[in-house]
C-alpha cells in the first residue's frame, strides 16, 4: 500500500483494467491532469488479465464500432508515441453464419461497418474457402472477412494506455484498495483507502 496518496485530487479513478487506465489517460489528455488511479492490487489483475485478448472493429450498433474503430487506432498511434509495443497482429478476422437471423446480423454488422470506414468483405462460401481451406462448408450460409482486425496482448494494451496516462500527468498507485467512496448530498467528495479519507 502506497502511503503517499495526494488528497484533493479532481478525479480518483478506481480499478487499474483496460477500461480505468483508458479512462484516466483520456481525461488526462483532455484536460483534467489532476487525475489519480487507484488499483487495489497491480495493474491487470482483474478481469483484463483473462481476455484472450481478440480485437475486432465490428460491433452490434454503430456506437460500438465507432468506438471500436477508434481504440485500435489509438492503440496503433500510441505504441508509435510512447515506444511500448501492445502486441498488436492484426492478421485478420472471419466471422460466419450457419442461420438466417446469424447471415441477416453479419451483414446488416458489414453496413455498420462501411458507414464508419471500417473495411469489410461479405463472402460467399468460395471465397471463404480460398481464406480457410480446411473449414467445414456444411451450414455455412456466408461470413464476413475484416482484414484489419486481430489480437492484441490485453495486459499489453492496459501498460500502454498506463503509460500514456501517466505521461499526460495521471498518477498511478498500485496496492491501494479502495474502501468505500464518501458522498455528501449526493455527490461524491472523496474515498477510504487503508481506514484514511482522501
Ligand atoms: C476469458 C475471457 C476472455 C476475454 N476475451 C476478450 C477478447 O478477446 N476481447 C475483448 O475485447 N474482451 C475480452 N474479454 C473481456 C475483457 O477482458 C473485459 O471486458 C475487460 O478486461 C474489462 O476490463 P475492466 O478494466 O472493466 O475490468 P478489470 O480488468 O476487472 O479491472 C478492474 C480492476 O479494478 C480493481 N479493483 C476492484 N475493486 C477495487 C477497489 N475497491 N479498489 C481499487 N481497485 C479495485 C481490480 O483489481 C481490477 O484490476 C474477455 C474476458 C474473459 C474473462
Amino acid at each position: 500500500m502506497n502511503k503517499e496518496l495526494p488528497g484533493g485530487v479532481k478525479v480518483v479513478v478506481i480499478g487499474g483494467g483496460v477500461t480505468g487506465c483508458s479512462t484516466a489517460y483520456h481525461l488526462a489528455k483532455f484536460g483534467w491532469k489532476d487525475t489519480i488511479l487507484l488499483e487495489r492490487d497491480q495493474l491487470t489483475s482483474g478481469t483484463t488479465w483473462h481476455a484472450a485478448g481478440l480485437v475486432s472493429q465490428l460491433g452490434p450498433s454503430a456506437g460500438i464500432t465507432k468506438i471500436r474503430k477508434y481504440s485500435l487506432e489509438l492503440y496503433k498511434k500510441l505504441e508509435k508515441e510512447i515506444d511500448f509495443s501492445s502486441g498488436l497482429k492484426l492478421n485478420g478476422a472471419l466471422s460466419i453464419a450457419t442461420t438466417q437471423g446469424r447471415w441477416q446480423e453479419l451483414k446488416r454488422q458489414a453496413t455498420t461497418a462501411q458507414l464508419y470506414d471500417v473495411n469489410v468483405e461479405v463472402l460467399n462460401i468460395d471465397q471463404i474457402k480460398k481464406i480457410y481451406p480446411i473449414i467445414n462448408e456444411q451450414n455455412i450460409l456466408g461470413g464476413i472477412f475484416m482484414p484489419g482486425d486481430g489480437q492484441a496482448d490485453p495486459i499489453g494494451v492496459t501498460n500502454l494506455l498506463a503509460k500514456a496516462a501517466r505521461k499526460e500527468g495521471v498518477k498511478i498507485f498500485e496496492k491501494s484498495p479502495v474502501e468505500k467512496i464518501l458522498k455528501k448530498n449526493g455527490k461524491v467528495f472523496g474515498v477510504i483507502v487503508d481506514g484514511k479519507n482522501y
